[in-house]
């Protein structure tokens, strides 16, 4: 048995508990959890936004240690440091042949299925098939991206999600060049994340936004030059800061109406905006039908940055190493397992609250 935060029903908190998950079956992978982010989207699972089969185990961004193997896995080994991938990728399907492996269409699948139990029997789902926040969990063989063992596991776990996804979306999805103007909407680890590859290759100004002036000294140290209060007067104040054009790249890290269409408002003619943040199913953005013409604009989803995790990864350490990009700053908070409750509530204020085993 190892001890798990557990969601028992949507909308209610998650609780510590007993769980049962068995050893690795063939192409599977046991880890031992030593460091798990706390994500917006984990919120979206426990409080309904996004569905969830419960009981589930939530956390998706996280990393540890091989601590067992099933027949037929030879990626890793007991012992590999790993990050947790939410998105495993067959590399047999459409998607996956035609070089977008971020678009899987089996990659849900692991969610959907059982994969431990409670101590009464009951069948335990993972959340978006890793179920990080748990002293163990298992995963298929594609779900694990091996690093070095000198990468710590707070600045691991990190990479699992909001690096990946943040700065995915600027390097992969939008493909932004040194020089060029961006504004991030939303500076949470993901926005912040965005942020730092900004800076990464070389663009500027780099125009942080968010709903408090609190988070301007955050958004500063992760890259930004100029920090914007979100609201009615934003978009105007981003395009005084971009010579009265708005940014060549907006991003959205949010996933709100109001957020979508500040991005678009604060991107110039011909720019592009973003869209990271994970929005409700039953939210509308409306667009008139001249200024999706008149603004020429290119209007992007971008799903886990655009990036395929086995060769993403081992990239963004690279730019680690070189010190453009500060996984460090990312993990501003830790936690026990107990305590990712409190941290959902903290979402708003700092980057990433960790939860370490
Ligand atoms: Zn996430
Ligand atoms: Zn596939």
């Amino acid at each position: 048995m190892v001890k798990a935060a557990v969601l028992t029903r949507q909308g209610g908190p998650l609780e510590v508990r007993e769980i049962a998950i068995g050893e690795p079956g063939r192409g599977q992978v046991k880890v031992r959890v030593h460091a798990a982010g706390v994500c917006h989207s984990d919120l979206s699972l426990a409080n309904g936004t996004l569905a969830q089969e419960v009981p589930a185990v939530l956390g998706h961004e996280g990393a540890g240690v091989v601590v067992a193997v099933g027949d037929g896995v030879s990626r890793v080994a007991v012992g590999d440091h790993v990050v947790l991938n939410w998105a495993p990728a067959c590399r047999e399907c459409w998607f996956c042949e035609h070089g977008e492996p971020w678009l899987c269409v089996h990659a849900e699948e692991v969610a959907r299925s059982p994969y431990a139990t409670l101590d009464d029997g009951t069948p335990v789902y993972p959340g978006l098939g890793t179920a990080a926040f748990a002293e163990e969990t298992i995963v298929p063989a594609a779900g694990v991206v091996k690093v070095p063992d000198s990468v710590p596991m707070d600045q691991a776990a990190v990479l699992g999600c909001a690096v990946q996804t943040g700065a995915g979306a600027v390097l992969n999805t939008a493909r932004v060049r040194a020089g060029e103007a961006v504004v991030v909407v939303g500076l949470g680890g993901v926005g912040l994340s965005a942020l730092q590859a900004a800076r990464a290759v070389g663009a500027g100004p780099i125009i942080g936004v968010d709903v408090s002036d609190a988070k301007e000294d955050l958004a500063r140290l992760h890259g930004a030059t100029d920090f914007v209060v979100s609201g009615d007067t934003a978009a105007k104040a981003v395009r005084k800061l971009t010579g009265g054009r708005g940014a060549d790249h907006a991003f959205d890290c949010v996933g709100l109406p109001a957020t979508i269409r500040l991005a678009w408002s604060a991107s110039r003619r011909g720019g592009s905006v973003t869209v990271v943040g994970v929005g409700g199913r039953s939210s509308t953005v409306e667009f008139s039908a001249l200024e999706l013409y008149w603004f020429g604009r290119t209007l992007h989803g971008c799903v886990f940055g655009s990036s395929d995790p086995d060769v993403e990864i081992p990239r963004l350490l690279g730019l680690v190493e070189e010190g453009t990009l500060d996984l460090a700053a990312l993990a501003t908070a830790t936690t026990d397992l107990a305590g990712v409750n409190d941290a959902f509530e903290r979402l708003g204020q700092g980057a990433r609250t960790i939860v370490l085993f």
